[in-house]
C-alpha cells in the first residue's frame, strides 16, 4: 500500500475487451491524478478467468489489482457485484471509484453509490484533482447548458462514470509490475434476482466510431439524406467512420449509433472532418479531444468554423462530393 493509503479504485469493465477501452482510459486519467492526493491506481475486476485482464490492467497503469475470480461471477450481474464491490471498499476505504458509463457501468455505478451511501456523477467529460485534494467531476448539467464542475466534499468514495472515448489509455507496458489482491468470495453471496437466460453479441458499430482514426462527421447543412449518404461513400474512400450530429439523427439521415455529442459517442479521431455542423456545446464537447479538425460551412461565423485547425467556408454538400471526385482520381491514377 502507498504511505498514505489513498487509492484510485477503476472498476475493470473488460466485456468485448478490444473495442471496450474504456477501463484502460480510466487508469490512465487515474494514473495522472493519483499524484494529487498521493494515491495508488487500483484496478477491482470481477468474473471468472481473469488472469488475461489482470495483466492488461498492470500494463496499463494499475499498481494493484484486487480480483474476484469465481464461476458464480462469470455473468455480469450489477446486484452481486456491486454488492461484492461495495464489501470490498468498506474495508479497503478508496478515495476514488471510476467506472465506464457503459450500459453495465451506467446501472452498476449507481447501485454500488447507493449501497456505500455517497455521490455520483454521471457521464463525466473531464475529471481533475482541485486544492483541496477533492476530485472535481465534470459533467454537462441542465439539459447540456451548462458544464459544472461537481466535487462531493464529505461522503466517500467520491464516484463517477466517464463515457468510452473521452480519456486516451496509456500503451501497454510489457515490463510493468503490480501487486495482485485475490479476494475470495464471501459465503453469504446474495442470490441474484435477474439471472442471464442467454446473451447475444451485437455488431460493434458504435465501438469503431470512438475508436476511428478519421470520423466524418455531418450536421443539418448537409441538406437532405439522400445528400448526406455522400458521407459514407466519403468515409469508405477514407478508411473512416461516420458519425452525426442529433437533428440528422432525429432526421433518420443516419442511426442513433452514429450520434456525437453529449447524448451519443465521444470521440478522439486524428482527424475530424466537420461538414453543415454549428457546433453546439452538447456536440462539440464529444469532439474536442480530436487531433486535427476540418470544419466545412457556409457560415464562417460558425462555433465549429472557430475551433477548427481548417475551416472551409463552402457548400458542405459540394464539398464532399468535390472530395470524394478528388480521391477517386487519385485512387483510380
Ligand atoms: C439535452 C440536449 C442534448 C443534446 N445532445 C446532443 C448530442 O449528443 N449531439 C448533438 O449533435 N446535438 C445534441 N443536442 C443538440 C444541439 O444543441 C444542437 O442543436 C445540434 O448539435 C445542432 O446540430 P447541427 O449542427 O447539425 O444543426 P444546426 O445547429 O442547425 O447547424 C447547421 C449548420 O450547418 C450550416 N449550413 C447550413 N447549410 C449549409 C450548407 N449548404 N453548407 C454548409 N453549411 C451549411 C449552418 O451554417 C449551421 O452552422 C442536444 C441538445 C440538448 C438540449
Amino acid at each position: 500500500m502507498n504511505k498514505k493509503g489513498k487509492n484510485i479504485w477503476v472498476f475493470g469493465d473488460y466485456r468485448n475487451y478490444f473495442q471496450n477501452r474504456v477501463t484502460l482510459q480510466l487508469l490512465s486519467r487515474a494514473n495522472d491524478l493519483a499524484p494529487g492526493i498521493g494515491a495508488e491506481v487500483c484496478a477491482v475486476i470481477l468474473g471468472h478467468d481473469l488472469d488475461e485482464y489482470v495483466g492488461e490492467y498492470i500494463a496499463h497503469g494499475a499498481q494493484r489489482v484486487y480480483v474476484m475470480d469465481h464461476p458464480e461471477l462469470k455473468d455480469y450481474n450489477v446486484e452481486r457485484y456491486a454488492h461484492l464491490t461495495a464489501r470490498l471498499s468498506a474495508g479497503c476505504s478508496p478515495e476514488v471509484i471510476l467506472v465506464g458509463a457503459t450500459t453495465f457501468g451506467r446501472e452498476f455505478a449507481p447501485s454500488l453509490a447507493k449501497r456505500l451511501k455517497t455521490g455520483l456523477t454521471a457521464d463525466c467529460i473531464d475529471l481533475s484533482i482541485n486544492d483541496d485534494g477533492l476530485l472535481v467531476q465534470t459533467a454537462p448539467a441542465f439539459g447540456g447548458n451548462l458544464i459544472a464542475d461537481i466535487v462531493t466534499p464529505d461522503a466517500r468514495p467520491q464516484m463517477a462514470t466517464v463515457r468510452p472515448g473521452t480519456f486516451q489509455e496509456i500503451p501497454h507496458d510489457y515490463g510493468a509490475e503490480g501487486q495482485v489482491v485475490r479476494v475470495p468470495l464471501p459465503e453469504d453471496l446474495p442470490v441474484p434476482r435477474v439471472r442471464l437466460v442467454s446473451s447475444q453479441r451485437l455488431p460493434q458499430r458504435a465501438q469503431r466510431l470512438e475508436e476511428a482514426a478519421i470520423v466524418i462527421c455531418g450536421g443539418r447543412g448537409m441538406g437532405s439524406k439522400t445528400k448526406f449518404k455522400k458521407l459514407f461513400e466519403l468515409a469508405r474512400l477514407m478508411e473512416g467512420e461516420v458519425g452525426a450530429t442529433r437533428p440528422v439523427v432525429h432526421a433518420k439521415w443516419a442511426g442513433h449509433d452514429a450520434l456525437v455529442g453529449q447524448a451519443g459517442r465521444h470521440i478522439r479521431p486524428k482527424i475530424l472532418l466537420s461538414f453543415g455542423i454549428s457546433g453546439a456545446i452538447q456536440h462539440t464537447a464529444a469532439v474536442s479531444s480530436a487531433d486535427f479538425i476540418i470544419a466545412v460551412n457556409k457560415n464562417p461565423h460558425a462555433t465549429m468554423m472557430k475551433m477548427a485547425d481548417v475551416a472551409v467556408v463552402a457548400d458542405a454538400n459540394q464539398a464532399c462530393s468535390a472530395l470524394i471526385r478528388e480521391l477517386k482520381r487519385r485512387i483510380r491514377e
